[in-house]
């Protein structure tokens, strides 16, 4: 995408707008991506960082956008996907008159972008921002943290997997390798625990978690970072870091079923997706096995009730064995298979909407 006319990189994924905005008084420096709003109004969360330069800040803003639409599609939301990225140093423009001043610029969008909390962001800041605005959601005292409904939400994901591959998706006949034990991985953990899995390996590289683990569940057996790959289990989880699955993980995995929450797991989507689907590996794509928390962070539009935030957490499931069936009938990889399935109900519901009906 980089060095391209900015028009150009807009038209060859469909972008809608892009808006630039800097406020003096606060150091206020930001981009506000909105990708596609065929669904509904863009979602994504605000991300800080301290960008070597502007042009890194467009493009990480582009990319996160556009992977919000598919991230909402899959998960059957009617929300579009956008993204914001601030500029700068957070520790140094950490302020309240900063986040009300961003607040002023998404309440200038009238409703085309909703945003939320990302990289660098808090729910405290959120509060700022809804002093501005009403188009901000994971606000104090509403959805709440969002990590476990994700982990729920891979949970029902794993099952998925199973269900595909074996036939069976009763978790107490397989054994789990869980890659990070932080705010998703522990929760995961514990819903495996809940439903009998036969084994629970994990790995971690704080000595905080690994010390929680060994205290509150020290059946669940820790083994060291370099060695989660090769374990001999029915399912690995990535819970920790993207761009794990690449050239030198893939060919140590013996687990047939890859389901996690991480995000960005494959270092190349293309090759590494087709590498695992060669080995004959189910991998439950990112964006739609870790999609609780987005459908969490939804249901504040809907007026929340956690009920109806789990029985939608719990479609991921149906929805994953939808995608498998794509990338088998297709024969192709199933990150692939995922986008296919987005782009076709965003495109259904164009279809359906473009008669004039008066409300
Ligand atoms: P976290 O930081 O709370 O947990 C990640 C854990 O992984 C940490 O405890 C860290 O010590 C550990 N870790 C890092 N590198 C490791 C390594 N090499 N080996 C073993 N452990 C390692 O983060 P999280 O919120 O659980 O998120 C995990 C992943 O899930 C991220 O990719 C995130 O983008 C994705 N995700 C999270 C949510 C959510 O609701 N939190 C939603 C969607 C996606």
């Amino acid at each position: 995408m980089t060095k391209k006319p900015i028009f150009e990189c807009m038209a060859e994924h469909n972008y809608e707008q892009i808006v630039h905005f800097y406020d003096p008084t606060t150091g206020l420096k930001g981009i506000t991506v909105i990708h596609d709003t065929t669904l509904g109004p863009a979602l994504g969360g605000t991300r800080i960082w301290d960008y070597a330069c502007e042009e890194d800040a467009l493009n990480d803003c582009m990319r996160l956008a556009r992977g919000m639409t598919y991230k909402a599609a899959a998960a059957g939301l009617n929300l579009g996907g956008g993204k914001t990225v601030l500029i700068g140093d957070i520790n140094k423009l950490r302020s309240e008159a900063y986040f009300r001043a961003l607040g002023r610029f998404v309440q200038s969008l009238n409703g085309r972008y909703i945003t939320a909390e990302d990289v660098n962001s808090t729910t405290k800041d959120m509060n700022y921002i809804h002093m501005e605005t009403d188009y901000v959601v994971g606000l104090e005292g509403k959805s709440g943290n969002p990590s476990p409904m994700t982990a729920l939400g891979a949970f029902y994901g794993v099952k998925a997997s199973l269900k595909f591959k074996y036939g069976c998706d009763d978790v107490s006949k397989y054994s789990f390798a869980v890659q990070g034990a932080g705010q998703t991985g522990y929760y995961l953990i514990q819903y495996l625990l809940e439903a009998g899995a036969k084994k629970i390996y994990f790995t971690e590289i704080n000595q905080k978690h690994i010390d929680r683990m060994a205290k509150e569940h020290p059946e669940v057996i820790f083994v060291k970072p370099d060695d989660i790959y090769s374990l001999d289990v029915d399912v690995f989880s990535p819970c920790a870091l993207g761009a794990i699955l690449n050239d030198t993980t893939i060919p140590q995995i013996k687990a047939p079923i890859i389901a996690g929450t991480a995000n960005n797991v494959l270092l190349d989507e293309d090759k590494h997706g087709t590498m695992i689907k060669e080995k004959d590996i189910i991998y439950a794509p990112d964006f739609v096995i870790n999609a609780g928390g987005v459908i969490n962070v939804y249901h504040e539009l809907q007026g929340y009730s956690r009920d109806r935030v789990i029985s939608d957490i719990k479609l991921i499931y149906d929805r994953l064995l939808e995608i498998f069936k794509i990338s088998q009938d297709q024969n192709i990889h199933t990150q692939q298979a995922a986008k296919v399935f987005a782009k076709k109900r965003i495109e259904d519901m164009a279809k359906i909407h473009k008669n004039y009906i008066k409300r």
